[in-house]
């Protein structure tokens, strides 16, 4: 079924949604190979490769090309960017042996994002458990 863009709803005074971009953030530098990374996969549109300090026995980040700080950066265009980020972290979590994994988008400094280039973390290889600290 085709996406269908929908307004944006945000409400005021939540978390600032549109988050300045720092081109010298350590994502954007991955993706200009000025600091190396563990390479899981690359396309056009994104890049995967292996947390520096992973929480599980396989921690993948994908990333997107596209300078977003973060989710609040995404709008109703980049609906298949994102959707895309998801199949491919599924995708290399397979490869790897992980059909079952958690996918997780931490949005803005308080949920834990530490890193604003826009990233889903892919956490699998060891039971996980909910709710999340
Ligand atoms: P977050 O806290 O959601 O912003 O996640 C940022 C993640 O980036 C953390 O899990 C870090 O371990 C990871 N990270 C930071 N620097 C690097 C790096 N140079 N290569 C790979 N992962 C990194």
């Amino acid at each position: 079924m085709a996406y269908v863009p929908v307004p944006v709803v945000r409400s005021a005074g939540s978390l600032p949604t549109a988050l300045a971009y720092d081109p010298s953030n350590v994502f954007a530098r991955i993706l200009r190979r000025e600091i190396p990374a563990q390479l899981l996969h690359e396309d056009e549109h994104c890049v995967a490769f292996r947390d520096v300090a992973p929480q599980a026995p396989l921690h993948v980040l994908v990333i997107p090309r596209k300078a977003l700080a973060g989710l609040g950066d995404a709008g109703a265009d980049d609906a298949a960017l994102l959707g895309h980020l998801l199949l491919v972290g599924r995708a290399v979590a397979e490869r790897l042996g992980h059909p079952s994994a958690r996918y997780v988008v931490n949005h803005g400094a308080p949920s834990g994002q530490s890193v604003f280039h826009l990233h889903v973390h892919v956490l699998a290889g060891r039971p996980l458990a909910w709710p999340p600290g």
